[in-house]
């Protein structure tokens, strides 16, 4: 599984819609101060179900929508759009390519779809329980988080070893169905 391409529009800095493809491997992303790197990475941890606006560098959920410029006025809604190859099936499901859409407008409610039908937070948080993605695991490695593993609580530090283990889905399935 890998990151094949990033569909922006009006997320933070990219008013315009924006695609960035991904090739297999490493990529490096370059530019000046404040042209929006790191904004990209926030863009993957907000379609994977960030809820915190501190995590995405805001103060409130509205700062990910586009908020205008001096020549340009601010936007409504927010939408990004994930696509993942999944030829290696590591995402549990039946489709080589597996796509991920987040979209929120000025009023709050978040929307997300899974190959473009509508789903819901707990459906794409379940897809990727287990794979090292999602807002839990490990595979975006933020400043400053290496040392937050390293001196985090042993059942923090237990719950990274068991999403790479894969063994997360089935306490999350155990816990869901003990509240029926
Ligand atoms: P550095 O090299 O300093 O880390 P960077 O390339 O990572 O910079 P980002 O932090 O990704 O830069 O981008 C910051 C820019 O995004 C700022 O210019 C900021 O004004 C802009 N920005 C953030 N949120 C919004 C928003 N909601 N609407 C418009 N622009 C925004
Ligand atoms: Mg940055």
């Amino acid at each position: 599984m890998y990151l094949k391409k990033i569909e922006l529009q009006g997320f933070k800095s990219f008013a315009d819609k924006t695609t960035i493809d991904f090739e297999k491997g490493i990529t490096g992303v370059v530019g000046p101060n404040g042209s929006g790197k790191s904004n990209i990475s926030d863009a993957i941890k907000w379609v994977l179900g960030e809820q915190s606006a501190k995590s995405l560098r805001g103060s409130k959920m509205e700062d990910v929508i586009f908020s205008g410029t001096s020549k340009r006025k601010a936007l409504g809604f927010s939408e990004v759009t994930l696509t993942l190859d999944n030829k290696n099936k590591e995402i549990p499901v039946d489709y080589s390519e597996v796509s991920i859409t987040r979209r929120v407008y000025r009023s709050g409610e978040s929307e997300y779809y899974i190959n473009k039908t509508s789903s819901r937070l707990k459906d794409v948080k379940e897809l990727f329980m287990d794979t090292g993605v999602g807002t839990d695991g490990y595979s975006i490695i933020g400043q400053g988080k290496i040392e937050e593993i390293l001196s985090s609580k042993t059942e923090d530090r237990r719950n990274l070893i068991e999403e790479a283990v894969g063994i997360v889905k089935y306490k999350s399935r155990k816990k869901e169905s003990e509240k029926k």
